[in-house]
C-alpha cells in the first residue's frame, strides 16, 4: 500500500510544493544544467585519487570538522588577502546557501532576490520555513543600484541573495548594485558568485568588497569552472563571526574526509582544473553569435551558458532538440530557451540541431 504526500504529516508551508527537478535524462549532449561537460584532465584525476586513496585508511574515524586544509586551499585560491578563519564550505554551494538561509532566515523571516534567478533560491528559502519574495529587473535583465535599493527598502528583507553573474539569464551585476543593496539593507547579503571564472578576466569581483561589510558574503563553487559538479563541493568568504553563525546550523563533520581530500587536491590542480575555462568562453560566445545569425535573441553571458528569446514555442523546441539527442533548459520564461556552452563538439551539434528544426519566430 503506498500513500499520497497528501497523507502525510507534512508541514502545512510545505504542502503543493514541486522539488527541483531538472531532468536528468541519458541524452548524449546534455548542455541543460551548466555543467562543465569536459572531464577531468587523467594526469588530474590520478592525483585526487592518490589523495583519496589515502584518505580512505583513515576514515574509521570522523574527519577534520574545520576541515581546515580546505578553506586554507579556498583562502590561497580566492586571494584578496583572505585567510581561512574567512572561509566555509560545504556539498556544493547549494548546501552552503541553505546554511546561510538556516542561521539568517527560518519562519517569519524575509528572503528577497531579483527574478528570474536562480531556481533554487527560493526552494532553499521555503526549505527553511522563510518566505522567498521576488523582486524585479529591467526587461534586459539588468539591475539599476535605484531600482534595487527602492525593492530593498520596500521588502526590507533578512537576507539578499545577488546571483552575479545572474543565473538563468547570464547577465553582469556591477559592484555598484551590490555595495548600494548592502548598504540599504538591514540583512544579510549573499553575492552567488557560482560563475565567475567565466567573466571577463577584468571583471571585479565582490569579494573586493567583503571588507568592512560584516553582513556580506560572497558565494562560490568547484561545480561549474573546475569541473567538479559530481563531487559536490562550494564554499564562500565572509567575515569571520558570519562564519561562526554557520556553525551553529551544519551538521558535525559535514564534509567527509573524502570529499576534503578530493577537493584539497583539485584545488592543488587549479590551474589545470580551470584550464577549459578559456574553451567554453570561446563556444559561448560562438553560441551567441549563431544565434543571432540564426535570428534569435541571445542576452549577453558572462557566465558558461546562454540564455536566448525569439523562441516562438519553447517546449516544442525543446522536445525536438531532446529527439536528436541535446537537453536544453526550459526555465519556464516565456520565448525562452537556455543552453550551456559544452565541448566544440557538443556545441556544434546543438546550433546544427537547432538550425535544421525552425527558424526563429
Ligand atoms: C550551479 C549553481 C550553483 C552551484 O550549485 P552547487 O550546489 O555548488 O553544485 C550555485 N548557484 C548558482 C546560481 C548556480 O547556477
Amino acid at each position: 500500500m503506498t500513500s499520497s504526500l497528501d497523507d502525510l504529516p507534512l508541514r502545512d508551508d510545505l504542502r503543493g510544493l514541486t522539488p527541483y527537478g531538472a531532468p536528468q535524462a541519458p541524452l548524449p549532449i546534455a548542455l541543460n544544467v551548466n555543467e562543465n561537460t569536459h572531464p577531468v584532465p587523467d594526469a588530474v584525476a590520478s592525483d585526487i585519487l592518490d589523495d583519496i586513496a589515502v584518505a580512505l585508511r583513515d576514515v574509521n574515524r570522523y574527519p577534520d570538522r574545520e576541515f581546515t586544509a580546505l578553506r586554507e586551499g579556498f583562502a590561497q585560491y580566492l586571494g584578496h588577502g583572505l585567510d581561512a578563519s574567512q572561509i566555509w564550505a560545504g556539498n556544493g554551494s547549494n548546501e552552503v546557501l541553505q546554511h546561510i538561509l538556516q542561521a539568517f532566515a527560518g519562519p517569519g523571516r524575509t528572503v528577497f532576490g531579483f527574478a528570474p534567478t536562480y531556481s533554487m533560491y527560493p526552494l532553499l528559502a521555503q526549505g527553511t520555513g522563510a518566505r522567498w519574495v521576488a523582486g524585479e529587473r529591467q526587461p534586459d535583465y539588468t539591475i539599476t543600484p535605484e531600482e534595487a535599493v527602492a525593492q530593498i527598502e520596500q521588502v526590507d528583507p533578512d537576507v539578499v541573495l545577488l546571483c552575479s553573474p545572474n543565473n538563468p539569464t547570464g547577465t553582469p551585476l556591477g559592484l555598484d548594485v551590490i555595495e548600494a543593496v548592502y548598504a540599504a539593507a538591514r540583512g544579510v547579503v549573499v553575492v552567488d558568485e557560482a560563475y565567475h571564472e567565466f567573466a571577463p578576466h577584468d571583471a571585479p569581483s565582490a569579494l573586493t568588497l567583503l571588507e568592512g561589510r560584516p553582513r556580506l558574503a560572497v558565494s562560490r563553487t568547484m561545480s561549474k569552472a573546475f569541473a567538479f559538479a559530481g563531487a559536490r563541493v562550494g564554499y564562500l568568504a565572509a567575515d569571520p563571526a558570519f562564519i561562526d553563525a554557520l556553525r551553529l546550523v551544519r551538521l558535525p563533520y559535514h564534509l567527509s574526509a573524502l570529499t576534503q581530500a578530493a577537493a584539497v587536491a583539485a584545488l592543488r590542480n587549479s590551474d589545470v582544473m580551470l584550464g577549459m575555462v578559456e574553451e567554453i568562453v570561446a563556444q559561448r560566445d560562438r553560441i551567441t553569435a549563431t544565434l543571432e545569425a540564426l535570428g534569435y535573441t541571445p542576452h549577453e553571458s558572462w557566465s558558461n551558458f546562454v540564455l536566448f528569446g525569439g523562441v516562438s514555442d519553447p517546449k516544442a523546441t525543446w522536445q525536438r532538440l531532446y529527439e536528436q539527442g541535446v537537453l536544453v533548459r526550459d526555465v519556464g520564461i516565456p520565448g525562452h530557451l537556455r543552453v550551456t556552452a559544452g565541448t566544440e563538439a557538443e556545441t556544434t551539434a546543438f546550433l546544427d540541431a537547432l538550425a535544421s528544426i525552425e527558424s526563429a519566430s
